[in-house]
């Protein structure tokens, strides 16, 4: 039987993605990065080539740091669907050091010598005769050996016949020489079969961590601002000790002394489809049964669905439902925080 409905381990998986990348944009080195992205700073990330090491990513090491494995950072932003990647190139490593300053060494196949002599092949096409270049040149101008006439156009009395090449070593001739590579650190020749070969890709922001993301961000903002307003310090994203001894991530911790409610946590849920489930309520909760805030609020982004509100009741989360900034506000104002 047909169905065209996803099938039920399907939804659950790109649900699950979707939590996964939740958790990745908690990542202070990730948030930079996607800044720099809504922000317009960076449209695409490309690699910049570097002589000894290959391919790098000026733009990630300034956030990552140079130290870290940037491969590993991207590959995983790919593999979140956060980012997407288009091959740019590909790039040889020297297998003994590594270094990606390597050549391409054409050879003689009898001897395997590199003194070789590269040379076109010229034919002319009123006699029909064929010969390297140099055989026809005379002078500045080229003339037929065999009719002795003048070549005047190509493509039109003569033409390029291919490529011919002869070995400066054993004097013999062949038109398509072997290759082998040369390291201009360490040195070594080796062949391709030898040689370390990798996919270098260019990345840009997927459009689902593009919607995801300028919504956290752009909500996040004024939140930020309306507590600290109130006299909170806010972090975002806030860390929080539990009585169990774990920490627990919000994606907005606000605290101030004296002043009670002192505690606040507030998690951000969007959905692609119109409406959050119960899922981060339920996250919520677990956190906040460890850390006991005074208050806790998830923001649903447009709405949060009616077994989420029931949950929320019943765990007593405040619920906000909002699309932009102003509806943010005015929910925050409602809720007397
Ligand atoms: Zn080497
Ligand atoms: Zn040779
Ligand atoms: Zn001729």
């Amino acid at each position: 039987m047909q169905t065209h409905q996803s099938p039920v381990w399907l939804k659950a998986m790109s649900q699950t993605s979707k939590i996964q990348r939740v958790e990745v944009y908690k990542d202070h080195r990730v948030q930079l990065l996607l800044s720099k992205f809504i922000g317009g700073e960076i449209k695409r990330i490309d690699p910049v080539f570097d002589n000894k090491q290959g391919y790098k990513y000026p733009v990630v090491e300034a956030i990552v740091g140079p130290s870290s494995d940037i491969d590993v950072f991207l590959n995983q932003l790919f593999k979140e669907e956060i980012l997407e990647r288009e091959l740019y190139d590909k790039v040889l490593y020297c297998p003994n050091c590594n270094s990606a300053n390597v050549s391409v060494r054409y050879r003689c196949p009898y001897c395997k010598s590199f003194d070789i002599k590269k040379s076109s092949l010229i034919e002319h096409v009123p006699c029909g005769y064929i010969d390297t270049e140099e055989r026809f040149q005379t002078d500045d101008r080229l003339v037929c050996p065999r009719c002795n006439k003048r070549l005047t156009k190509v493509d039109k009395d003569y033409r390029k016949a291919g490529i011919w090449c002869t070995c400066n070593e054993c004097s013999k001739s062949f038109d398509i020489p072997t290759a082998s590579h040369f390291c201009r650190d360490c040195h070594k020749d080796f062949m391709f079969e030898d040689a370390i070969y990798k996919d270098v890709y260019s990345y840009t922001l997927g459009a689902k961590a593009m919607k995801e993301a300028s919504l956290g961000w752009v909500l996040i903002a004024p939140i930020r601002e309306f507590l600290q307003a109130r006299g909170y310090k806010v972090e975002s994203p806030g860390h929080l000790k539990g009585a169990s001894g774990a920490s627990h991530i919000f994606d907005v911790t606000a605290s101030r002394e004296k002043v009670h409610p002192n505690v606040l946590v507030f998690d951000l849920a969007t959905s692609n489809d119109d409406e959050v489930t119960e899922q981060p309520i339920i996250a919520m909760f677990a956190k906040i049964y460890d850390v006991s805030p005074n208050r806790a609020c998830v923001i649903g982004v447009p709405k949060i669905n009616e077994n989420g509100k029931k949950l929320a009741v019943l765990y007593k989360i405040d619920v906000i439902e909002a699309k932009d900034q102003k509806e943010v506000l005015r929910a925050l104002e409602t809720l007397g925080i």
